[in-house]
């Protein structure tokens, strides 16, 4: 091979040229693989929020820790005529130097020396970035030294894009503002793309000194820039930053934890609904005034994908007096019989009850070891009631017998499917017995809402979202319809809402009130918590589901009863609104046929409306209720006509019978079709032997069934009483294992319990 051979003249031509070259391309190498740690935190330094609604409206702009905003924009987002604006003021030939432009520092040195004062800098915009990022802020020669070679570093370590965007996303323009998106903002009340040129030119003059030219009070000093600048100063005004949804943005702001927000949020939340319905739950709260209910919250959802319309943490963010920076949203209450469709609903889907099936209102014990005994809101007893009057007058036996058939752990298994996270908290005061039918655990807004709305949703369950572009439909396609969870079929949901709409059906609780009436299909539910410290309402239609909560954070009973329609009253309220706008015609009522859609594998059926069987020709009442499909429903036999009477009589199945005692006009008990049987106390049962209340004690006994009109009592074997209709008596209370035996013509039972 033949060697490649120069001359002596190119031999050092060569060798010149590869040291100016080694000068000017080496050091950028290796300035750009040395770290430089003090570059890298200044471009992972804070910035603001911008929080909008689903219109586009400012919800809030967050402020940085130590006050002020600084808001970011990317590079390719800052308009052109922005960034040639800053570069033809402050820096001409920022594209063509690497980081120091000595022409401009010796031309701003001779201008300064002229003109006696400091009129120029000369600095490059690099350099002013590395006036930034150098942590070093005293006036030595040594610091501005340090600033220079900063300089060539950043435009070693970065691209000219990249310098410009942090410069303008960072420098200081005075009024806490930091970055040309918060200067805007500041003072021209508006975002970068809706800037005109004047003020554009106000905008890159400012950072040179802050205070000096700051256009609000020296709109003058941009005269000498131009006529249009300067009418732009004089027309700057200090914008009033929004301090909108801040139980939200607290919300969201804390949901994001140690990783920062991100420059921008376009969120699901509607600040003109928003204003609406504050003003409502303001009205509410001044109404109740008086019943130490001082606090109030409430959650809007759109049905369609789950996400937030309105989050109201609390009536007044700014009432200290009564912790309003509280979120009511997230507070967990004790919801009472807003739980109560979930717990039906399941009842439903396990095929152990319909709506048409008689669940008994009578004064009931349940379990063994500890006895438990609900009561109804409003202390009476309704006997018989079909499960379709039970959920939506609310009753209470019938719930806790429901969720006796149904499981505690079943209905618990369902509830946290349906979201409510915070049973599962050991320290959440749960006791997991049939307390959870009433609503004894405590739960939120935040959970009850999105649970309510599976009904909506034919059982589809949503976790709530905040963001926009998150539609049912969009999560459909996507392919992610396996995530979506149906906690109910669809079915059930279907009837839970005919249930939930029976403006009939809930007379029996609540008397035909006008709270819940609505011109469009709408459900319901309310709870009250057992010592009347919370008060909920729940509320949806097709689009929108609803909760209020009213109460207040101190956790002190709510007195009388003037608040405990006033959370249905907002929800209603709301609701009318958003599915009645103002401007169709007064009056006017929607469509019939605008109701819930119907189960499908269900039918109607006329029914008697006491016994909830096939109504016959003597049921007083008929009502046309769903039945499954191939369901055979028995004939009514409780309306009959006894010994050939014309009269048509009412009897009643065994388990009325102390019912019936104190409601005696109602009819008569069946007692010779049924067996001997000790209605109370069941056996097994445990009592507590009370030294103080001794000579009150005593063990309550009710028989039904049985042949003959009279019964023996044999307690611990022998004979204690003779005993006749109604079969019902006491035993002493005496500590120790006890037996009592009961004879009724051929038929007997026994039974034991223990005394500690
Ligand atoms: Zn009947």
């Amino acid at each position: 091979m033949r060697r490649l051979k120069f001359n002596r003249g190119t031999r050092q031509a060569i060798l010149i040229a590869s040291i100016v070259l080694g000068l000017l391309f080496i050091p950028p190498l290796l300035l750009r693989l040395v770290p430089f740690p003090e570059l890298a935190e200044f471009c992972a330094q804070e910035y603001s929020c911008r929080i909008y609604d689903r219109r586009g409206e400012l919800i809030q702009v967050t402020a940085l820790k130590g006050g002020g905003r600084r808001e970011f924009t990317p590079i390719k987002k800052i308009p052109k005529e922005i960034q040639k604006s800053f570069i033809r003021q402050e820096d001409r030939r920022f594209y063509f130097h690497h980081g120091v432009d000595w022409l401009s520092i010796s031309g701003a040195i001779i201008q300064n020396r002229n003109a006696g004062k400091t009129v120029r800098g000369g600095s490059t915009i690099s350099m002013q970035l590395a006036k930034a990022v150098n942590q070093d802020k005293s006036h030595t020669i040594r610091r501005k030294i340090k600033d220079i070679f900063y300089a060539w570093r950043i435009e070693a370590k970065l691209s000219k894009k990249k310098i410009l965007e942090l410069y303008l996303n960072s420098i200081y323009f005075g009024n806490n503002s930091y970055g040309i998106t918060s200067a805007a903002r500041t003072y021209f009340g508006c975002e970068l793309n809706q800037l005109d040129s004047g003020q554009i030119l106000v905008l890159s003059v400012l950072p040179r000194n802050p205070s000096y030219y700051n256009p609000i009070e020296h709109s003058k000093r941009f005269a000498s820039f131009s006529k249009e600048a300067e009418d732009a100063a004089s027309k700057a005004r200090y914008f009033n930053y929004p301090y909108k949804l801040p139980h939200f943005v607290n919300y969201i702001s804390k949901v994001q934890g140690d990783s920062k927000l991100p420059y921008e949020l376009h969120t699901s939340l509607d600040l003109e609904i928003s204003d609406m319905a504050q003003s409502f739950l303001l009205e509410a709260l001044e109404e109740a005034r008086g019943s130490r209910i001082t606090n109030g919250s409430l959650l809007l959802l759109n049905n369609e994908d789950g996400s937030v319309i309105t989050w109201l943490g609390n009536g007044d963010f700014f009432d200290s007096e009564n912790s309003g920076q509280i979120d009511g949203v997230l507070v967990k209450n004790q919801p009472g019989s807003s739980m109560k469709p979930f717990l039906y609903a399941l009842a439903l889907d396990k095929g152990l009850i319909q709506p048409s099936t008689v669940l008994a209102d009578v004064p009931s014990e349940f379990g063994n070891e500890k006895l438990y005994i609900p009561e109804n809101f409003n202390n009476r007893f309704n006997g018989p009631v079909r499960m379709r009057i039970a959920l939506a007058s609310s009753l209470n036996v019938p719930a806790v017998s429901t969720l006796d058939k149904v499981g505690v752990k079943n209905y618990l298994e369902k509830l946290y499917e349906l979201g409510f996270e915070s049973l599962r908290e050991n320290d959440s005061g749960l006791k997991a017995d049939l307390g959870l039918a009433l609503g004894a655990g405590e739960v939120s807004l935040y959970e009850l809402v999105p649970a309510f709305s599976v009904f909506i949703r034919d059982g589809a369950f949503l976790p709530l979202t905040y963001l926009q572009n998150n539609s049912l439909n969009n999560q459909l396609t996507n392919g992610r319809q396996s995530k979506i969870l149906y906690p109910y079929s669809k079915d059930t949901a279907r009837l839970i809402c005919s249930i939930l709409s029976d403006k009939g059906a809930r007379a029996l609780g609540f008397g035909y009130t006008q709270t819940f009436q609505t011109e469009y299909p709408s459900i319901f539910k309310t709870g009250t918590s057992n010592q009347y410290q919370n008060i909920i309402a729940l509320g949806a239609t097709k689009n929108y589901t609803i909760g209020v909560w009213m109460g207040n954070f101190a956790g002190n009973t709510v007195m009388g009863k003037t608040g405990s329609s006033l959370p249905a009253w907002v929800a209603k309220n709301v609701l009318d609104k958003l599915e009645m706008p103002a401007h169709s015609p007064a009056g006017q009522t929607l469509s019939e046929t605008q109701n819930f859609p119907e189960p499908e594998n269900w039918h109607k059926e006329r029914i008697c409306s006491l016994s909830g069987l096939k109504a016959g020709p003597n049921c007083k009442a008929v009502v046309s209720e769903y039945v499954k499909d191939g369901t055979e429903l028995a004939d009514c036999s409780w309306h009959t006509k006894l010994n050939n009477s014309e009269e048509i009589s009412v009897i009643y199945p065994p388990e009325y019978q102390q019912w019936l005692r104190s409601n005696p006009s109602k009819g008569l008990i069946e007692y010779s079709q049924a067996p001997l049987t000790i209605l109370t106390p069941k056996t097994d049962s445990l009592f507590f032997y009370s030294s103080l209340h001794a000579s009150k004690q005593a063990i309550p006994f009710e028989v039904t069934g049985g042949s003959e009109n009279q019964l023996d009592v044999f307690y611990d074997e022998k004979k204690y009483a003779t005993i006749n209709r109604p079969f019902i008596f006491t035993l002493p209370v005496d500590r120790g294992e006890h037996s009592c035996r009961i004879c009724c013509g051929n038929e007997e039972v026994t039974m034991s319990f223990t005394v500690k």
